[in-house]
């Protein structure tokens, strides 16, 4: 009987890990390690397509593209397979024909509720097969710093979950500096927390004249650790 490819190999993963981690220690060709860490992240999510799990021609994709962070390009968390069409879609520019040899975003400016997305949909999957280790879905405090700082929140701001998973609610956060304008707008102080998928700003009216006080409710539950 042969064994369903769909059925995680965990050493079969970690070894490929070990040939990327190998490769770049040994300082060899950007190109190389870029094939190894191709291979770590097909082989991670069961050669199929994690949006819509079809097998056919599949590639790695870089989330985040690699001109963003240095050194985000070797990041576990930061590749998705995806097949020929779906990598395409998240590809495609505003005009013309997709070039998959250029980052997603060169073609139509950031796409970052895609980002947000993709990183959304790699957590689930690491959860539901249970691959979700830090080794196997890394992203560095660098790239997570970065993603922050392009929310206007401060890189040591608090987000829960896996660093994978961190990386989509970071995206998912309304962005600093338009939540400010709007709470000035109204008269309503501001927290530097960040309002969670489901959280809720609250401003406390007061009627003693005292000034106003907000706070954030999070009702946000991690989907990973
Ligand atoms: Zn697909
Ligand atoms: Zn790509």
């Amino acid at each position: 009987m042969v064994q369903s490819i769909q059925v995680p190999n965990p050493a079969a993963i970690q070894a490929k890990l070990e040939a990327l981690r190998d490769a770049r220690s040994k300082g060899l060709s950007r190109k190389y390690c870029l094939r190894l860490w191709s291979e770590f992240i097909r082989e991670r999510d069961g050669h199929r397509c994690v949006d819509c799990h079809s097998r056919s021609r599949l590639s790695a994709h870089h989330i985040c593209r690699k001109s963003f962070v240095e050194g985000a390009q070797f990041d576990t968390g930061n590749g998705i397979t995806l097949c020929d069409a779906c990598h395409r879609e998240v590809h495609i520019g505003f005009n013309g024909r997709p070039d998959l040899k250029q980052p997603a975003d060169s073609q139509g400016g950031e796409k970052l509720p895609l980002m947000e997305r993709l990183y959304s949909i790699l957590t689930d999957d690491g959860v539901e097969r249970g691959l979700l280790s830090e080794q196997f879905y890394f992203l560095s405090d660098q790239l997570l710093g970065s993603l922050k700082k392009m929310q206007g929140y401060r890189p040591d701001t608090y987000f829960p979950g896996s660093r994978v998973e961190q990386a989509y609610l970071i995206l998912a956060e309304c962005e600093f500096g338009v939540r400010r304008a709007l709470a000035e707008a109204n008269g309503a102080p501001m927290t530097d927390k960040p309002l969670l998928p489901g959280g809720l700003y609250l401003v406390l009216n007061d009627d003693r004249g005292r000034p106003l006080e907000s706070i954030v409710l999070q009702t946000y539950v991690p989907r990973s650790k």
